[in-house]
């Protein structure tokens, strides 16, 4: 039923298309359109092994043969094949997430293409060393892959996050198995087939749907898995981390955030509103690193939400195939009631809604959409300031002075991201040390490039993705002794 993927119902184990042997199966929806778009196979414990065993095989055969420049090359074809079928895997991310197209087309394929493209300069530029030491011996490094990589995505960015995973792995000469999230795996089968067109071993690549209850604890607790690479919720992150203790697997955790976007009164505030909408209503706000607590100096916090408010009544959901959109439909029923939910708690704690708050109907008596909102008066205490809503819901909390704003930003169990807006050069930079955040926007916000590390402080996770840093999760290093004593 999909339009591109030509095996909507298979799993991708060792280079071949196959059903799920138990011949369970699971169905996708279009919450945009509340449709079943596609079905698609849900793996058995006996698929999990298959898909593992072949993983291994490749690390053991073609691939840990292949010399790292010609890894290189098939990961620059990838990136490459991905930006010629761009309009129809966009057309799959908006179909199964809801997203607009143009963030689908414009934003998300190009930038998932361009990660497998920086980390295929990479695969040939990762080496060893050799170390002077005591006594007559050669004492070098080898820099190996971890092995099997299990990457665990979730459903707000499927082909981003997959490729944030997979393309260093497979530049450091790893195998991975792609679980995407059950909403969303439509692009990750769409990336196998690419995958499979450009040349890609068999085994190096496997792509195994199913739910995380299940499959993702199978995966997590299989022995013949060396690291999982996960993106989503803390709870899920807390979960893995145990579930993979068993086996002592390497992990990395892509968590929640609260992130704090925060506003000096000497910045430039119409740049400033600009960042605090686009902060929070950038991909309906379900983001990791979504800017959902504004933190406004007192002085200027009337006629800054004012401004704030005029801005996102101009923002409203439409249908996310129209490539005039740029704000979607949330990605699920459960979703959605989870963020009206949040959005009656706020009120009932005492927070203000200034604007949106409700569900929308685009038009067509279908669809999971929500208005972007306001809140004011937020209190710290409440949970809209503690608690990630991942939708298009802000928080706006008042400080009195610059100590008062950093302690405000950092009491969040969170520290993925941060915003500062000011126009003095000094306080952006104090600011921008004193935050516990993994990343720092200054006048800015929600700007990412692919060599640029991303990642969480406190409980938003740890390891980073992208840029140079992302390479030493997917390597281990290995000291050779040579005794040279004659
Ligand atoms: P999850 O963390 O549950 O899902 C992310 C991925 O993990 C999916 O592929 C999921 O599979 C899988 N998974 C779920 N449970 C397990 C498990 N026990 N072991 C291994 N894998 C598992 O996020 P949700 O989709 O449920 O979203 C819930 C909330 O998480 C959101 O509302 C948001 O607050 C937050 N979130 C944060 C994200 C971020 O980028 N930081 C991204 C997405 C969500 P399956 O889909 O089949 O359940």
């Amino acid at each position: 039923m999909t339009p591109t993927v030509t095996n909507p119902g298979m799993l991708l184990i060792d280079g071949a298309w196959r059903p799920a042997t138990g011949g369970d199966t699971l169905a996708v929806e279009n919450p945009a359109t509340e449709e079943t778009v596609a079905t698609v196979a849900s793996a058995s414990r006996e698929d999990i092994d298959l898909a593992v065993a072949s993983a291994r095989a490749a690390l053991d055969g073609p691939w840990g043969r292949m010399s790292a420049r010609e890894r290189g090359r098939l990961l620059w074809r990838l990136g490459e094949r991905l930006m010629e079928r761009a309009d129809e895997v966009a057309r799959l991310e908006t179909l199964h997430n809801g997203k607009p197209i143009f963030e689908s087309r414009q934003i998300e394929i190009p930038a998932a293409a361009e990660c497998f493209q920086y980390f295929a300069g990479w695969a040939d530029k990762l080496h060893g060393e050799t170390i002077p030491v005591k006594g007559n011996y050669l004492a070098y490094t080898l820099r190996e892959p971890v092995g099997v990589v299990a990457a665990i995505v979730p459903w707000n960015f499927p082909l981003l996050l997959a490729s944030w995973k997979l393309a260093p792995a497979l530049a450091c000469g790893n195998t991975v198995l792609l679980k995407p999230a059950t909403q969303t795996p439509l692009t990750a089968l769409a990336l196998g087939e690419l995958a499979l067109e450009v040349g890609l071993p068999p085994g190096v690549l496997n792509v195994v749907t199913g739910p995380g209850s299940r499959v993702g604890r199978q995966i997590v607790e299989h022995p013949g898995i060396d690291k999982i690479a996960f993106t989503g919720d803390t709870s899920t992150g807390r979960e893995i981390m145990r579930g993979s203790a068993k086996t002592l697997k390497r992990i990395t955790l892509e968590l929640g955030g609260k992130s704090p976007n925060i506003v000096l009164a000497d910045a430039d505030l119409d740049a400033a509103v600009r960042g605090a909408t686009l902060g929070i209503f950038y991909g309906n706000g379900e983001v990791c690193a979504a800017g959902s607590r504004l933190l406004v100096d007192r002085s200027i916090k009337d006629a800054f939400v004012e401004k704030v408010v005029a801005r996102t009544r101009k923002m409203q959901p439409g249908d996310p195939m129209n490539p005039k959109t740029r704000l979607g439909a949330i990605s699920s029923a459960a979703h959605l009631e989870r963020i009206l939910g949040y959005v009656e708690t706020a009120r009932r704690e005492g927070a203000r809604l200034v604007t949106g708050g409700e569900r929308v109907d685009i038009g067509t008596g279908k669809g999971y959409f929500v208005q972007p909102t306001v809140f004011a008066d937020v209190t710290p205490d409440m949970s809209i300031a503690r608690e990630e809503v991942f939708g298009p819901v802000l928080a706006t909390i008042e400080f009195a002075d610059l100590d008062e704003a950093i302690s405000r930003a950092n009491e969040s169990e969170y520290g993925l991201a941060a915003g500062i807006w000011t126009r003095d050069i000094k306080k952006a930079h104090y600011v921008a040390r004193r935050l516990q955040a993994g990343t720092v926007w200054v006048n800015t916000y929600n700007v990412y490039d692919t060599a640029v590390p991303f990642g969480g402080y406190k409980q938003s996770g740890y390891g980073r993705e992208m840029g140079m840093h992302a390479l030493e999760h997917y390597t281990q290093v290995k000291s050779v002794w040579v005794d040279l004593n004659m």
